[in-house]
């Protein structure tokens, strides 16, 4: 069954049709700038990328380019769209609502509309993707896959914030968590590579991304991750804080005369590395040139970021009573290998036996980076979310 995994934002719409047999992509591409003027990209597996400029008014519009650049006689993967046997939608937030996939119907909408408030940028995008493909695609079955919806087994311990428990039962604010499906997928791989059972292992995922986020991973279960109620929380991330003293934003907002949207903008867009590097960049590629040339402010920026990681690994060691593996993923994650050095320096006294000779220019390729007999094991394990997304729409439809 060939499945096509749609990621919804509000102005763009990255999209993959996957052959969920082989596993294999048919054909990617984005559309960017909807609601502005319009970019269209597509590839078919094997063929040149395509550009080019595209009305697209609304997401409507972006998903009949999508699905007519599939089906098309030159550039097309499918004869027709009844070759496409289900669609799988990015959702990012399903709350206390959604503890796995679900097939989506309209009491499903409703449930998810009713967490937009905890994701009011990107679960509206979701369900825009999804209202567009079913006016296109009718009686195509779709698929929600939640970035949430791995962490629903968290224990109380761990997903309440240390705050009145009325806000937790007037507005649900406690820990949700996200990179769900990343860090189920990547934990899951690791096993099989481990050939170890999934439910007797204790591994920390380490989703490092411009995004970034550390799961503790208990016999198959997410007991704890270090993003909260929002992606705002944790380690300190491109150009997200993470954990702060929370009296700080009054401080600044007081010195600086911000308002509380000012002050979210801060957190959210000026700070993490690109803040601490006074504004430099948000990309490691940026800062690891800029600190190799003897930029101070990327040298910390670097330190910050990695001596975060490693505190977060040794709380989930100490949440899980020890660490059997631990897992490096995403942009920063697969490539970057200073970052990946600077972590696990830290580790020696869990048992780490870091190979760095091993490490040293590895980018994007699944690799263990621990010595034969490092009591704790170190992976490089390339996620793929579409993926991901694809077997879980073909488990549920099938
Ligand atoms: P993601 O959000 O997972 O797509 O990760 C994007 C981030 O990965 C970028 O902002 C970079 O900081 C980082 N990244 C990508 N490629 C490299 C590389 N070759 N070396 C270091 N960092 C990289």
């Amino acid at each position: 069954m060939n499945v096509l995994v749609i990621n919804c934002g509000s102005s763009s719409l990255k999209f993959q049709l996957i052959d969920a047999e082989s596993e294999k992509v048919m054909a990617k591409g984005i559309c960017e700038r909807i609601g502005i003027d319009g970019q269209f990209t597509y590839q078919p597996a094997g063929g040149e990328k395509e550009k080019s400029a595209k009305p697209m008014p609304t997401h409507t519009e972006a998903i009949q380019y999508v699905l007519e650049a599939l089906t098309n006689d030159k550039t097309g993967v499918v004869s027709s769209l009844d070759e496409i046997g289900a669609v799988g939608h990015r959702m990012v937030h399903g709350g206390e609502k959604f503890a796995s996939s679900v097939v989506i119907t309209e009491e499903v909408k409703k449930a998810v509309e009713e967490c937009n408030e905890l994701a009011p940028l990107h679960n509206p995008a979701n369900l825009i993707g999804v209202e567009a493909c079913e006016k296109l695609m009718p009686g195509t079955p779709m698929v929600g896959v939640f970035d949430t919806a791995f962490h629903q087994t968290m224990p109380a311990r761990a997903y309440m914030y240390g705050l009145p428990y009325e806000y937790y039962e007037k507005y649900k604010v406690r820990r949700y968590g996200f990179h769900g499906t990343s860090h189920s997928f990547v934990s899951k791989r690791a096993a099989e590579v481990m050939e170890k059972p999934y439910d007797q292992l204790k591994t920390i995922v380490c989703h490092l991304g411009n995004g970034a986020s550390v799961t503790a991973v208990l016999n198959g279960k997410s007991v704890d991750t270090s993003m909260g109620l929002t992606p705002l929380e944790g380690l300190v991330m491109g150009t997200r804080s993470g954990d702060i003293d929370p009296a700080i934003m009054e401080f600044i907002a007081h010195k600086e005369g911000l308002d509380i949207d000012g002050m979210m903008k801060v957190l959210n867009k000026d700070s993490g590395v690109y803040g601490i590097s006074g504004g430099l960049s948000s990309d490691f590629r940026d800062l690891t040139d800029a600190s190799l040339a003897g930029d101070k402010k990327a040298q910390t920026a670097m330190e910050v970021f990695s001596y975060r990681v490693a505190k977060y690994i040794g709380a989930y060691a100490a949440a899980m009573n020890g660490v059997d593996d631990i897992v490096f993923t995403a942009g920063i994650g697969e490539n970057d290998d200073i970052v990946r050095s600077q972590v696990c320096s830290y580790l020696g006294y869990l048992g780490v036996e870091f190979d760095e000779e091993k490490n040293k220019g590895l980018r994007g390729k699944e690799e263990e980076l621990s010595k034969p007999g490092s009591k704790v094991r170190v992976f490089v394990i390339p996620t793929n979310e579409e993926l991901a997304i694809a077997r879980e729409t073909m488990a549920l439809v099938k």
